[in-house]
C-alpha cells in the first residue's frame, strides 16, 4: 500500500492542499462540472489568470494561483474526450496525471488533489479512468519522494465506493 495516495469523497473546492487539479477544456476559459465549481469558488481573478495562458492541449497542464480557494494553486489540465479508445485516450489521460504532478514538483508543491478527470462530460468510462489514475499516480509517487500526499477525489458516494474497490484491486495486483 502506498500511504501517500489517498482516496476521499469531497467537493474538491473545499480542500486545503497546495494544489487542486482542474479538469478543464482546451480554452481554459471555464466550463461546467468541476471546472465551473472551481472558477465559482476561486472568483473572477482565476479567469483573468487563465486568459494569458492561451489554452492548454489535451494531456498537458498549466498552473495558476488558487485565489479565493483554500488551495494555494490550481493546476489546469485537459482530459481527453472519450471516443471509444481509438484516439489515444488512455495515454492522454495518464499524461494529465503525470504532467500535473510534474508541474507540482517543479513548483515545490507537496500536496495535490485530483478530480476524476474526463469521467463527467467527457465520457471516459469510470472504471478504466480510475485504474489509469491510480497507476499513474503510484508511478509518479515512486519517482518523486518530495510529493507528500496525492488525493483522488470522488464527488459522489457511488464513485467513491467504486474508486476504493478499484484501488484495492490495483494495489493487490501490483504487489
Ligand atoms: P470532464 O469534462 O473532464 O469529464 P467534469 O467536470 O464533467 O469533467 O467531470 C469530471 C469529474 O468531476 C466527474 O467525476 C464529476 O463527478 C466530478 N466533479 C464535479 N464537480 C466536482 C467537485 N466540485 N469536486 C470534485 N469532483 C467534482
Amino acid at each position: 500500500m502506498e500511504p501517500r495516495l489517498h482516496i476521499i469523497q469531497a467537493d474538491i473546492t473545499t480542500l486545503e492542499v497546495d494544489a487542486i487539479v482542474n479538469a478543464g477544456n482546451s480554452t481554459l476559459m471555464g466550463g461546467g462540472g468541476v471546472d465551473g465549481a472551481i472558477h465559482r469558488k476561486a472568483g473572477p481573478q482565476l479567469l483573468e489568470a487563465c486568459r494569458p495562458l492561451n489554452g492548454c492541449r489535451t494531456g498537458e497542464a498549466k498552473i495558476t494561483s488558487g485565489f479565493n480557494l483554500p488551495a494555494d494553486f490550481v493546476i489546469h489540465t485537459v482530459g481527453p474526450v472519450w471516443y471509444g479508445s481509438e484516439r489515444n485516450e488512455r495515454e492522454l489521460l495518464a499524461s494529465c496525471y503525470r504532467k500535473s504532478l510534474e508541474l507540482a514538483v517543479e513548483n515545490n508543491l507537496r500536496t495535490v488533489a485530483f478530480p476524476s478527470i474526463s469521467t463527467g462530460a467527457f465520457g471516459f468510462p469510470f472504471h478504466e479512468a480510475s485504474t489509469i489514475a491510480i497507476n499513474t499516480v503510484l508511478e509518479e509517487l515512486s519517482q518523486h519522494p518530495q510529493l507528500e500526499q496525492v488525493t483522488l477525489v470522488a464527488f459522489g458516494e457511488g464513485d467513491y465506493n467504486q474508486l476504493k474497490k478499484i484501488f484495492k484491486k490495483v494495489t493487490s495486483t501490483n504487489s
